[in-house]
């Protein structure tokens, strides 16, 4: 059997190392993928460091992987060989148990399957997933542009078009980053009158580059008073890590006003009586399935919404990997398998 270069980590806490293994054969269910691109999301620590349950070693990183259909069990259909699919974090779902036949695939009760955690990702040539793991790709966008839509992305977009705001209706998206320089074009796109907060002056042109209509800089302004001098949000989309930094801005709430959850910080501190009185809600939002991912793409690439990438080739993985730790890089980190 022919071999594939690939980025693996070989014990809890290991580092990247650069290996050959043999080129993966589909299961019952399964495509194999030739990936072009993968995303380097943060999520991937929870791969290297073994935090979900049942993780095991060695194993392959990576859930943000576009590429082309390259073999397919007997059992698959609806996909061919030579499309262009992508594969998320959610590695697909049974559609027979309870919460599936609810519309809840995400909370899939039987298909256990996290790409890149629980069983081998995209840091690689080949990967192989459920077929119902699968996003169709439009020929429009380019691989490089479609890998970070399909976790930051879609966990931006997903929770957005969920949200319950309405065209022209105020929202804020909260942090500038990795998933906030996407949310705020999203946000624009979708027809909501879009607020940008992030911490300096000097992020003021780039969220306007991307779409915002009116910037907040949360170190040297009261966001929260700003957002409410605006009439309040109808929706807050909280992209940042940082438990304080929402709790900041959460006051910016206006009346049902809803404040989305997106990154998870440690703790958060709530002032249950402002909830009250403006009878807000608090959710946290999970990024979403194949099918979700696929809608991402179809959006973005009909509405123009991109990604701005550092790009490093497969050898460079764990070098992509510190640079996406560093929190640096501006935005995404991707590795090109070309
Ligand atoms: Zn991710
Ligand atoms: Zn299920």
């Amino acid at each position: 059997m022919a071999n594939m270069r690939a980025a693996q980590v070989s014990k809890r806490g290991g580092a990247l190392e650069l290996v050959e293994r043999p080129i993966p054969q589909p299961g019952a269910g399964e495509v194999r993928v030739k990936v072009q691109a993968c995303g380097v999301c943060h999520s991937d620590v929870f791969a290297r460091e073994g935090l979900f349950p049942g993780a095991s070693f060695p194993r392959i990183p990576g859930h943000e992987i576009v590429g082309t259909v390259d073999a397919l069990a007997a059992d698959v259909t609806g996909f061919q060989k030579g499309q262009r699919v992508g594969i998320g974090w959610n590695g697909g779902y049974c559609g027979a148990c309870d919460p599936c036949r609810r519309g809840y695939t995400f909370g899939c009760a039987t298909t256990r399957r996290i790409t890149g955690v629980s069983l081998d990702g995209g840091y690689a040539e080949y990967v192989c997933a459920l077929a119902s793991a699968l996003a169709r790709v439009p020929d429009e966008l380019a691989a490089l542009d479609a890998a970070p839509l399909m976790c930051a992305g879609l966990t931006t977009y997903n929770a957005l078009r969920n949200s319950g705001a309405r065209p022209g209706e105020l929202v804020a998206v909260l942090g500038l980053g990795g998933l906030g320089h996407l949310g705020v074009q999203f946000a624009a796109k979708m027809g909501f009158r879009t607020v940008a907060i992030a911490r300096g002056a000097d992020k003021a042109p780039l969220a306007k580059e991307l779409g915002a209509h009116v910037y907040l800089d949360s170190e040297g302004s009261d966001a929260a008073a700003e957002l409410q001098k605006l009439g309040g949000a109808r929706v807050i989309v909280a992209t940042v890590t940082n438990g304080e930094a929402m709790q900041a801005v959460m006051g910016g709430l206006g009346v049902a006003g809803k404040f989305m959850i997106l990154g998870a910080p440690e703790s958060l501190t709530l002032h249950p009586g402002q909830l009250i009185s403006g009878r807000q809600s608090i959710v946290a939002w999970y990024s979403g399935v194949s099918i979700d991912s696929q809608d991402t793409l179809a959006f973005g690439a009909l509405s123009g919404v991109r990604p701005m990438n550092e790009v490093f080739p497969l050898e460079r993985a764990a070098e992509a990997y510190e640079r996406m730790l560093s929190g640096k890089a501006r935005f995404r980190v991707v590795l090109d398998m070309a």
